[in-house]
């Protein structure tokens, strides 16, 4: 059993905290993505498992066994990186037997591993090849195949298809998956891409600044964000947000005019609170089915993107400024532009100017303590569970 875990774990360099007070206790075969903007500590977090490097504080476990202080060769465990780096002058089937060879293994079991390896990602046509005779998907799954030779505990993976172009990707992110089921491995990937963490993994794990934000399955992180930041970063077009307050039951915004009557049980008084909705629970108020809609708002369609399935909508105050206003800097055209936004049927005749009446659906309304950021409720219907964290 590969349970793997992090206790504590933080990474300092001189003044940066690389990684923060770290818990992740991660199943036996579970398949988990860490997940953040550049910069917030995916990578370092997956070193300090990989042993490549060392932790600040806190205790790694792997089958329950501290390895905190084991160098990575003596960690169950294979990497795969971004840069594929296979040795050119191998052959597709040297590189693969490269490790086990190191090991001393016998060579009826090396060439069982790397036939097995081959066939799960179709590459046994090519274990004659060099490195350059294949294409950037091909270089992958070689590495991917020198990883599972190696029949490890743990995977770790640092975005090892960001170098693919976007088709590959998505085929290669099928694949992944596939593997997954079929090795069921516990496995550790890292990567920028919400989607391809969305799609893949059992559990995310969403940082921001070195700090674990949110620790949950795909849709609970997109269904139940733990505050502002999952809120977000998980889901693309992204939820937005209204800034307002909550006075006698009542969410008021000042900007766009949206007013909601909010379970008074949800609050425990007045308060400055950030109203999150994503972009397909806001309605035209003539041409929808939502039985827990909000009393209409009317607002101005700023602009019309048409995406073939579905038409995103970006909605502004009734005669409001728009933002091409030449006294304002980018950072507040940037707050300016960050309007509702309604996804709707293709079939819709909008265009933008045109005045709308739009409701929300109270049922997907997610209210956030606006000075902490942490969510208060998800859904108006129903009161605020604990939060997995
Ligand atoms: P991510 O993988 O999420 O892009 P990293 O884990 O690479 O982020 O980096 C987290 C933070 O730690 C960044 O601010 C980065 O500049 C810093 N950092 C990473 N490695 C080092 C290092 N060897 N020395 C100093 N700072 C580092």
């Amino acid at each position: 059993m590969t349970h793997l875990t992090l206790d504590g774990v933080t990474k300092r360099y001189s003044d940066v905290i690389a990684v923060d007070d770290m818990n992740l206790d991660i199943e036996d075969g579970e398949f988990v993505s860490l997940i953040g903007p550049s910069g917030c500590g995916k990578s370092t977090t997956l070193e300090t498992i990989s042993g490549l490097t060392k932790p600040s504080d806190g205790t790694i476990r792997i089958a329950g066994e501290d390895v905190t202080d084991e160098p990575p060769k003596d960690r169950d465990i294979a990497m795969v990186f971004q840069n594929i780096a296979l040795f050119p002058h191998m052959t597709v089937r040297e590189n693969m037997t490269f490790g086990l060879r190191l090991k001393n293994y016998d060579q009826g079991e090396i060439d069982e591993r790397v036939e097995r390896a081959a066939e799960i990602l179709q590459i046994e046509g090519m274990l004659d090849r060099m490195p350059d005779e294949l294409s950037g998907g091909q270089r992958q799954r070689v590495a991917i195949g020198r990883a599972i030779v190696m029949d490890p505990e743990v995977f770790l993976m640092d975005e090892p298809l960001a170098n693919l172009d976007a088709k590959l990707r998505v085929h290669m992110r099928t694949e992944l998956q596939r593997l997954q089921q079929e090795l069921d491995v516990t496995t550790v990937y890292v990567t920028h891409d919400q989607a391809e963490a969305m799609t893949m993994s059992d559990r995310i794990a969403i940082i921001n600044d070195g700090e674990l934000q949110q620790f949950a399955p795909p849709l609970e992180c997109y269904n139940r964000p733990a505050n502002l930041f999952v809120a977000g970063f998980v889901g693309s077009p992204s939820m937005r947000f209204v800034q307002g307050r909550v006075e006698d039951g009542q969410f008021v915004d000042p900007d766009l005019g949206v007013a909601v009557d909010v379970s008074p049980s949800t609050m425990e008084g007045p308060g400055d609170v950030t109203l999150g909705i994503r972009p397909e629970d806001v309605h035209l108020a003539d041409h929808h089915s939502v039985s827990t809609a909000t009393e209409p708002t009317t607002l101005e369609i700023d602009v019309v993107q048409p995406m073939g399935d579905e038409l995103v909508v970006y909605l502004r105050p009734e005669d409001a400024d728009t933002a091409f206003d030449s006294d304002i800097d980018d950072e507040e055209a940037v707050s300016k532009t960050d309007q509702l936004l309604m996804t709707v049927d293709p079939g819709h005749d909008l265009e933008a100017d045109q005045t709308v009446e739009v409701v929300l659906d109270r049922s997907q309304i997610h209210l956030f303590d606006s000075a902490s950021g942490e969510a208060i409720t998800h859904g108006l219907e129903q009161q605020a569970e604990p939060l997995s964290r």
